[in-house]
C-alpha cells in the first residue's frame, strides 16, 4: 500500500469546491482525485441495523436510528446517489491506495449500548472487507474509542471530544487524538505532550489559510479540513 503521504484530510469527502454532497461517494472520489491522504466520513446505524454514512443522526428528515435503511434510502443525494451504506463507501474506498479512509463512528442518540453495538458493526464490517490498511477510526465517544481496541488491537483510532490530554490517551494505548482548534489554543502544551507519546496529531474542521499555516508550522501529522484545495496550495509554498 502506498497511501500519499500529505497532511490533507477532506472533511465528509472533497465536497465544496464541486458542489458535491457531503460523505457522498462523489466527494470520496473527488478527495482521491486530488490526492488526500485521507478523507473522512460519518457513520450511524439505521433501526434495522444498516452502516450508513451521513452527518446529521437525521436524513430527509427522518431519524436515522428510528428508520430502516430502505425508508431512508428512498430520498436520494441532490447529485442522485442514493445514500451509501458504509459497505459501499468502504468498497468504492478500497478500489485506490492513495488515500486512507478516516472512519467516524457516530455516538447513539439511543443509548451508549447501542453506540457499542455499532463500533461492534463497524469493526465487523472492517474485518469482513478486509478494509483495515484503509480505515482510521475517530469517535466522539470514548466508550467507542476503546471498543474498537478491544475488537481490533493495534487498530488506527483517535479521539475527537478534547478533554483528554496526549498522556491519558497514551495510558488507554489510544494511538490518536483529532480534536477541535480551539482545544490546541486552550491547551498549547498538549502539542508537545502529544509528540513526546507519540500520539498522533490531527485537527478539526481548519478553513481558513491563516489556521491552517499555523497547524502546519507545528508539524501536526494531519489537519482535516473543508477546504483541501487551499490546503494543498499552501504546503505547496
Ligand atoms: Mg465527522
Amino acid at each position: 500500500m502506498r497511501f500519499a503521504k500529505n497532511i490533507v484530510v477532506a472533511h465528509r469527502g472533497a465536497w465544496k469546491k464541486n458542489n458535491l454532497p457531503e460523505n457522498s461517494i462523489a466527494s470520496l472520489q473527488e478527495a482521491v482525485r486530488i490526492g488526500c491522504t485521507g478523507s473522512e466520513f460519518d457513520v450511524h446505524l439505521t433501526a434495522d441495523d444498516t452502516l450508513i454514512v451521513n452527518h446529521d443522526d437525521k436524513y430527509a428528515g427522518m431519524k436515522i436510528e428510528e428508520n430502516t435503511y430502505a425508508a431512508l434510502a428512498q430520498t436520494k443525494l441532490f447529485n442522485g446517489e442514493t445514500i451509501p451504506t458504509a459497505r459501499t463507501y468502504l468498497l468504492a474506498g478500497m478500489q485506490q491506495h492513495t488515500t486512507k479512509l478516516v472512519f467516524e463512528i457516530k455516538a447513539s442518540v439511543i443509548s451508549k449500548e447501542r453506540g457499542q453495538k455499532l463500533a461492534q458493526k463497524c469493526v465487523e464490517l472492517v474485518k469482513t472487507l478486509k478494509a483495515e490498511p484503509w480505515v482510521m477510526y475517530i469517535s466522539f465517544d470514548y466508550d467507542i474509542v476503546k471498543k474498537v481496541l478491544e475488537l481490533q488491537p493495534g487498530a488506527n483510532v483517535a479521539y475527537l471530544n478534547g478533554d483528554k490530554s496526549p498522556a491519558q490517551l497514551k495510558a488507554n494505548n489510544v494511538p490518536g487524538l483529532d480534536y477541535h482548534y480551539s482545544v490546541f489554543r486552550k491547551n498549547p502544551d498538549w502539542i508537545a505532550e502529544a509528540k513526546q507519546n507519540k500520539v498522533e496529531l490531527n485537527v478539526w474542521t481548519v478553513n481558513s489559510a491563516e489556521d491552517m499555516k499555523w497547524f502546519i508550522d507545528q508539524k501536526f501529522d494531519y489537519i482535516t479540513t473543508n477546504e483541501p484545495e487551499l490546503l494543498f496550495e499552501l504546503l505547496k509554498k
